[in-house]
């Protein structure tokens, strides 16, 4: 079956997401506390409740209406630089989406390229920096190989998810270049970023829940 994301399920989406942030409330803030200062998961825990809080407005909106919204939330509710960098990224992805009421997966790519873009842009930082950016460039980089290959659109998810997860591990071994990781005295290296692993988060619910409709 192909991928057919609308409004509604996009909000579900949303509530999934925030279901598995809160189920790793210790995980992600003692990985904030080593690498940075700690307030990563109450970062991500506030923007995606607040979304949560506001799904019946978001719901009556047209996807462009509803993303710029989404980033306008995330930006006002959330202090730290994961804040302005996911307002960016849902701000550029409400222009991508354009008058689109149906995401398709050759959409959804077009998508998670231009939320990576924005992330670079507005966080001025690169693959390999220690940051999100490493869950989300390599899934972004399989899923366009897996549509150049024309591979059925669930194994293109589940090469997603998989680039998702090995670009969240190697996070383990890089040295910070950008964020707070970087003044740490061993720049972060032998623990995971906690902004990369709440990215994936966010794309393995995406994958898992678009599969199990298939
Ligand atoms: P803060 O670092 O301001 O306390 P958070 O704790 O919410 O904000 O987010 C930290 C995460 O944000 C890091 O783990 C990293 O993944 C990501 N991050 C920080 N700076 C940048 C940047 N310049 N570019 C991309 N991602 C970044
Ligand atoms: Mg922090």
């Amino acid at each position: 079956m192909a991928v057919k994301i609308t409004v509604k399920d996009y909000m579900t989406y949303i509530e999934l997401v925030t279901q598995k942030i809160q189920e790793n409330k210790v995980y992600i803030s003692e990985l904030d506390a080593i690498t940075g200062d700690g307030d990563h998961w109450a970062n991500m825990n506030m923007g995606f409740g607040k979304l949560v809080e506001n799904k019946t407005l978001l719901e009556g909106m047209t996807f462009n209406e509803m993303f710029k919204k989404i980033g306008q939330l995330i930006m006002s509710t959330v202090g730290g630089s994961s804040g302005v960098l996911y307002g960016s990224a849902y701000l550029r992805a409400s222009k991508v989406i354009g008058e689109n009421q149906v995401i398709d997966l050759e959409l959804l790519s077009q998508i998670l390229e231009a939320k990576l873009v924005a992330i670079m842009e507005r966080g001025n930082a690169k693959p390999g920096f220690k940051t999100m950016i490493d869950a989300l460039h390599p899934a972004v980089l399989n899923l366009q190989n897996a549509l150049k290959e024309e591979k059925s659109d669930y194994d293109a998810l589940q090469e997603l998810k998989i680039g998702a997860i090995e670009g969240m591990n190697q996070t383990r071994d890089m040295e910070a270049v950008k964020g707070r990781a970087c003044y740490q005295a061993n720049k972060g290296v032998g623990h995971l970023d906690p902004g990369a692993v709440t990215m994936c988060y966010q794309l393995e619910v995406l994958v898992d829940f678009l599969c199990s409709r298939m």
